[in-house]
């Protein structure tokens, strides 16, 4: 027989769209105790940052404490209303938005020990100070900050596994990644892992600490230390499948970190003091701000969250080890700059374009993504349609002074070889003449292609395909495709 689920418990107190809503009740392993997962959300003001708390037969483990006065007031009814004892508070990160509310934490349990890691406890006081200077966030927040903050007072050692209301509780240290210091919380009976803000599930990744290379080596090690099924539950937001919240984490660094890159590896993109210029800048975020607008960016915005991101991915980049480009390199890169406009995630819709065709292809919705590869030495771009996918590589072979284009599909298996060079209005035409690369039509006709990529004006793209039956004497239209950059979804 099948042990049961112990039925949803509701909030006593909804407030803001169901915030407090307990997420989920897990049953344990057979023998172990039940407990059930509940959350409690911050709003905008404070980033929607969750406590996650923790309820078994014996008691609660609260793990984070979150940020407004009146947001952490609704936590401790909640708590209190279960009737039973809380058996610790965890704290995952430095940050005040999962710390701000332990004074009043400590008001009401005093006897709950607040428990951290010796990073984490030393790092919250100068966080805290930091955002009070006027101008910081936590000042902007007024009466409905708490400003005394008392420091954990059950320091542990990364590595220490507690019982705690009868639970297996394990916490580990990551290092620096989001926060200064991020320690992840794993409960066994439950295979949950409470992971603060080193993953973030669906939200952009805050790299405004200087720590991306370093949170990509975390987020790895996350994986090899937890490879069973193990669900996140995140600082921000819902609950994901481990392995899959941290590959996305890891492709967004991926993303930005290499968008940064090809900016750095161009020196007309690097000012004097060893920044990035201001229209590199403004390049650089809008990128990123594009890559961003599927997901959840705090209320500030894509564009928003991109310029104060930039600034922690240029800050960090910039103080690492200067290296030594070759000559040649700059001038691959300064050949790809006139292509930067690929740069980013795109929706776009594929059009015949001449629907008195005989074969008449049907509008196709393509999702695209253009990124550079090699650090910023050449351009990937990948763009997918139901059914049919394929992968373009851009370059610019400098001895040559052209354009060369590789384009690789998954139906045909056929790598595609184009040419050509920047036309006006800064689009590029390239096309498979003298490489050859034609394909073979029922009639046995010999079709030859031109690609015509053009940047248009409101964060668009166009790309027109050609065709041509004489070698590239003449060419009539065949497709094309229309891309958007949407910043606001
Ligand atoms: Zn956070």
């Amino acid at each position: 027989m099948r042990i049961p689920r112990l039925a949803h418990a509701f909030s006593t107190a909804p407030f803001l769209l169901g915030a407090f809503t307990p997420l989920r009740a897990q049953s344990a392993a057979p023998g172990a105790p039940l407990a059930q997962i509940h959350v409690a959300t911050g709003d905008a003001r404070s980033y929607f940052t969750n406590a996650w708390w923790i309820e078994s037969a014996e008691g609660l483990v609260l793990i984070d404490a979150l940020c407004l006065r009146s947001d952490v007031d609704r936590l401790i009814a909640s708590l209190r209303a279960t009737g039973k004892p809380l058996a610790a508070v965890i704290i995952t990160h430095p940050h005040a938005d999962h710390f701000g509310g332990l004074h009043q934490l400590k008001a009401a349990f005093p006897r709950t020990p607040i428990v951290a890691t010796r990073p984490t406890a030393d790092a919250m006081q100068g966080v805290h100070d930091q955002a009070l200077q006027p101008g910081g966030w936590l000042a902007a927040l007024g009466a409905d900050y708490e400003r005394r903050l008392p420091r954990p007072d059950s320091l542990v050692p990364t590595g220490s596994t507690l019982r705690l209301a009868g639970l297996t509780v394990t916490l580990r240290d990551y290092g620096p990644a989001e926060a200064e210091n991020n320690t992840v919380v794993h409960v066994r009976e439950l295979d949950a892992l409470f992971t603060g803000d080193l993953t973030v599930a669906g939200g952009a990744y805050y790299v405004g600490e200087q720590h991306s290379r370093l949170a990509m080596v975390a987020l790895s090690q996350l994986l090899v230390d937890y490879p069973g099924p193990v669900t996140a539950y995140s600082g921000h937001f819902a609950p994901m499948p481990l392995g899959t919240v941290v590959h996305e984490n890891l492709e967004q660094l991926r993303f930005f970190r290499l968008a940064a890159a090809a900016e750095f590896a161009d020196s007309a993109s690097v000012a004097p003091s060893g920044s990035l210029t201001p229209a590199a800048m403004r390049r650089l975020t809008r990128t990123y701000a594009g890559f961003l607008r599927d997901r959840n960016t705090y209320g500030m915005g894509p564009v928003g969250l991109a310029q104060m991101n930039a600034s922690g991915i240029v800050a960090e980049m910039r103080s690492a080890a200067p290296v030594r480009v070759p000559p040649i390199h700059q001038q691959v890169r300064a050949g790809l700059r006139p292509l930067r406009f690929l740069l980013g995630r795109w929706m776009g819709t594929q059009f015949p374009a001449d629907t008195s065709r005989s074969t008449v292809l049907p509008s196709l919705e393509l999702a695209s993504e253009f990124v550079p590869v090699l650090g910023g030495a050449a351009y990937e771009g990948r763009m997918t349609a139901p059914g049919y996918r394929f992968v373009l590589t851009l370059s610019y072979d400098a001895a040559q002074q052209r354009y060369r284009v590789g384009a690789l599909d998954d139906v045909s298996g056929l790598l595609d070889v184009f040419e050509g060079a920047l036309g006006s209005g800064g689009a590029l035409m390239v096309d498979n003449v003298r490489a050859g690369t034609y394909y073979v039509n029922p009639d046995g006709g010999r079709v030859h292609s031109r690609l015509t990529f053009t940047p248009t004006a409101g964060e668009l793209f166009r790309l027109d395909v050609h065709e041509s039956l004489d070698g590239g004497r003449t060419w009539t239209p065949a497709t094309r495709y229309e891309a958007t950059r949407r910043l606001v979804p």
